[in-house]
């Protein structure tokens, strides 16, 4: 499937930036920007931002999402987030496998894929974020790693529920760091998980899968990632938080 068929997708992942008032601001300032997009914008703001965001870009085409999940409807599970709440308020995304959760949060492969299906199943659609660590590239097992996170993190999502999948590839050794890979690095391995995809579905399943690049994506160097084959859309950490340089890479991937 040509490229072009597929939605392009910038998210902003806000991380712990941002109270509700601030939120307010910068949405606010972000909506005229990228109003002309011919893209999915989507915001993936702190769990306490998300009704103040969804009210603020109520009428606009900007999409909200969460950075997390559980996968229980409801229970003894304190300081945790049902997806039937994000689902009430309007929530459309979630992010899930964030490298930050699986490095500070203790996330794994098997708790990606709880909160995945349980996003899938109450009618969310997870941003799953794959990616090596600096050392996992240095010793060559790139590939070993992304087809391992891909097969677990999607253990058990039906070919169906995949057409509502979006993958984040985010070498963890590029977020936040300033360090950004190469468009063709970025390229060879969304290009690797698309054929994981097919591996594990079909071509035509893997070719309507959205994958984004992750890791210090900016005004800079959103133009020549983007033009890749297979990098279908950013997710943006530090970029996201100013409305222009948001914007700019709106603008970017509407081309
Ligand atoms: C992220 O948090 O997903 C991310 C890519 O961050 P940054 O753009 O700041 O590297």
């Amino acid at each position: 499937m040509d490229k072009a068929k597929r939605k392009a997708i910038i998210a902003g992942n806000w991380k712990m930036n941002k109270t509700p008032k601030e939120a307010k601001e910068l949405l606010s300032a972000m909506a005229p920007l990228v109003a002309d997009a011919d893209c999915e914008v989507i915001a993936c703001v702190p769990y306490v931002d998300l009704a103040t965001a969804i009210e603020a870009t109520a009428g606009t085409n900007i999409k909200i999402g969460a950075e997390n999940c559980h996968w229980a409807e409801s229970g003894a599970f304190t300081g945790e987030i049902s997806t039937g709440m994000l689902k009430e308020i309007g929530v459309e995304y979630v992010v899930l496998g964030h490298s930050e959760r699986r490095q500070y949060f203790g996330e794994t492969d098997e708790t990606v894929n709880k909160r995945t299906k349980a996003a899938l199943a109450a009618g969310l659609k997870p941003i799953v974020c794959v990616g090596e660590l600096l050392w996992e590239r240095e010793c060559n097992i790139t590939e070993e790693v992304i087809a391992r996170q891909i097969k677990l993190d999607l253990w058990d999502v039906t070919e169906d529920e995949l057409k509502n999948v979006v993958i984040a590839y985010e070498p963890v050794w590029a977020i936040g760091t300033g360090k950004t890979a190469t468009a063709d690095q970025a390229e060879e391995v969304c290009a690797f998980i698309r054929a994981q995809l097919a591996k594990l579905y079909n071509q035509d399943a893997a070719d309507a899968v959205t994958i984004q690049y992750g890791g210090s994506m900016n005004d800079g160097n959103a133009d020549e990632l983007l033009s890749k084959t297979n990098v279908d859309g950013g997710l943006i950490g530090g970029a996201s938080l100013v409305a222009e340089k948001f914007a700019a890479i709106v603008k970017a991937a509407s081309k």
